[in-house]
């Protein structure tokens, strides 16, 4: 329980209190901007996260959404992390964070036992313990326009964007897929391009296949894994494939084709995620709940080092 519940008499898994404090449609409309500061429940921060990326558009095999908590909990403190790992949920515990927001799933795979001497059960024991929810944005995030790809995209300079692998529910309005195919301002050698990418995504290093000297104008990307893309990326006109954790055949398959990659790892084609989601949410609930601590979890780095 959290002290602010604590003082309102509050118990915070009590259902019936929602009504009471629920925002009435007329304080959504700014109107009245000064009477709207109240605390939020983790179902009014849910309702923000499936506007900023609808379930709709993730991918099929994926597991997006609340993984672990209560909608009707109160919420004073957020994290933005890319994983929930061990040590990431262990500090959000430690620092009475409420919600922790992730772009990867806690549960992949459905769940035939929870053995607490193992890291998931560790973690799904921590977070009940603790009152910590668990929510999730992945591939609805990936594929929303505005979304992952699109600020991986304008994070390497790239113009003229649409998606490299349409969604269905894409429209003139909302370009929504998986992965984006830009150009750059000026034609670049290969080589050059993935030590600007490298400079621009903080990475210690990235690995690059295909001609050095192969001229880039036209540019494809996809956030996290982009193995699944590489036919898509064949089927246009750019010259290489930005991407994370591509496999030996696919890099293969794209040298054949005189094309290029730049890989940059899993963490730094996501990582920036971060930053941005605490900034939407910071600008979203600025007004309505001044006291909301929405934070940039600051203890994840990229599993892999380079020696
Ligand atoms: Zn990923």
């Amino acid at each position: 329980m959290k002290s602010l519940n604590a003082r309102r008499g509050l118990t915070q898994s009590a259902p019936y209190f929602i009504p009471v404090f629920r925002e009435p449609a007329y304080l959504r409309s700014g109107e009245v901007a000064h009477c709207r500061a109240m605390q939020l429940l983790l179902a009014d921060i849910i309702e923000v996260l499936e506007h900023m990326a609808p379930p709709s558009l993730a991918e099929g095999w994926d597991n997006v959404g609340l993984q672990i908590g209560d909608p009707h909990r109160w919420i004073n403190s957020v994290w933005v992390a890319l994983d929930p790992g061990p040590d990431v949920v262990a500090a959000a515990c430690r620092s009475q964070v409420d919600l922790l927001i992730t772009h990867h799933p806690l549960f992949f795979h459905p769940v035939q036992r929870i053995q607490t001497d193992m890291p998931l059960g560790a973690v799904i024991e921590q977070a009940v313990r603790h009152g910590l929810a668990i929510y999730c944005l992945h591939t609805n995030w990936d594929a929303v326009s505005g979304g992952l790809n699109d600020m991986l995209a304008q994070r390497l300079g790239l113009r003229h964007l649409r998606p490299l692998r349409q969604s269905q529910e894409a429209s003139d309005r909302h370009r929504h897929g998986l992965g984006r195919v830009g150009t750059l301002a000026r034609v670049k050698d290969l080589c050059d391009l993935a030590q600007e990418v490298k400079q621009r995504l903080g990475a210690v290093a990235v690995r690059l296949a295909g001609d050095p000297r192969l001229k880039v104008r036209h540019v494809a990307l996809a956030t996290g894994s982009g193995g699944s893309l590489v036919g898509d990326f064949l089927g246009t006109e750019a010259e290489v494939f930005i991407s994370g954790d591509l496999r030996y055949h696919e890099v293969r398959d794209i040298e054949y084709a005189r094309r290029g990659v730049i890989d940059v790892g899993h963490f730094h084609s996501e990582h920036l995620t971060v930053d941005a989601i605490v900034q939407r949410l910071r600008r979203a609930f600025r007004r309505r709940d001044p006291r909301l601590r929405i934070q940039a979890c600051a203890l994840e780095k990229d599993p892999f080092s380079v020696v």
